[in-house]
């Protein structure tokens, strides 16, 4: 385990602000999360680089297992579907056709749904978990951004619910300053704090996910730590397709009594985030530019 500062402001002072179980855990073993004085939460002391692989390495870790058949693997599957056409139109209008990296991209499907719109398309995940099979042959795949060639760049970056697993979050924001063309997007989704249903589930709220998710952000902290690199916020979403499956994930296992709530919340979580926008949304999507 490691102790961190911020990796927003850089101090020390911390307060606790929640523990947490390892969802998909075997042991009782407990995390803590702690809020800095700038506001930002993140899981400190946290497991090193070496040490978080073996929480990936389990069966039922959601975006990376094969199994079918159970409701929430259909719900992630359906949700997944809609979102990869959301995602693709929410970048169109900045950039039609060009270089993309896609920073932590799972099992592949946004590089491959991208690849097949005729995108040059770089890929990184380095979960060993993950079957290459998936990724077309057209694109570049790495472990580790360091591998990609120095002389490319990106028109577009993307980062789908990866940067809260990235530890070294100093050297990715400034690969995205330094690998953006002038004028180029890059997006970034994440789990919210703010999430209007974290308060009814609390320490059981999914997107906690101790230790995998490293930090919490909320749109203030998000736009806090592209703003210190420079990159500048230009569009913020709701992903209101989120809500859905954070709400059952937080509540599995799932019964018939589970899933009438489960409807309820999402209602709920929606109403919220359709009311009070994206500062309210289950997750949300930035758009930065390079300027
Ligand atoms: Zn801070």
């Amino acid at each position: 385990m490691e102790s961190i500062d911020c990796v927003i402001c850089g101090k020390q002072s911390q307060s606790p602000f929640e523990t947490v179980f390892d969802r998909l855990g075997e042991n009782e073993n407990t995390f803590h999360l702690v809020r800095c004085t700038c506001g930002f939460v993140f899981l400190n002391p946290r497991p090193t680089q070496t040490e978080i692989q073996n929480y990936y390495n389990v069966p039922d870790y959601d975006p990376h297992h094969e199994k079918q058949g159970n409701v929430w693997d259909s719900v992630y599957k359906f949700v997944q579907t809609v979102t990869l056409k959301w995602k693709y139109r929410k970048i169109l209008p900045f950039e039609e056709l060009g270089f993309l990296l896609d920073i932590g991209g799972g099992q592949g499907e946004f590089a491959n749904y991208m690849a097949e719109k005729n995108w040059y398309v770089y890929f990184q995940d380095d979960h060993s978990t993950i079957k290459r099979t998936l990724i077309s042959n057209t694109i570049q795949s790495y472990r580790h951004v360091k591998q990609i060639p120095d002389d490319v760049e990106f028109s577009v970056i993307t980062l789908w619910h990866s940067l809260e697993h990235i530890h070294d979050v100093d050297f990715v924001f400034t690969y995205i300053s330094e690998k953006l063309v002038e004028g180029g997007v890059a997006a970034i989704a994440v789990p919210n704090l703010n999430a209007p249903e974290r308060k009814i589930f609390r320490s059981a709220w999914a997107p906690y996910d101790a230790p995998r998710h490293l930090y919490h952000f909320n749109l203030q902290s998000l736009e806090d730590i592209c703003e210190k690199y420079k990159l500048t916020v230009i569009r913020k979403y709701s992903m209101f397709q989120d809500a859905p499956y954070n709400i059952l994930l937080s509540l599995t296992p799932l019964n018939p009594i589970k899933l009438i709530k489960a409807f309820f919340i999402t209602l709920y979580a929606w109403i919220y985030t359709a009311i009070r926008g994206p500062k309210y949304s289950s997750s949300i999507l930035l758009l930065c530019q390079k300027q």
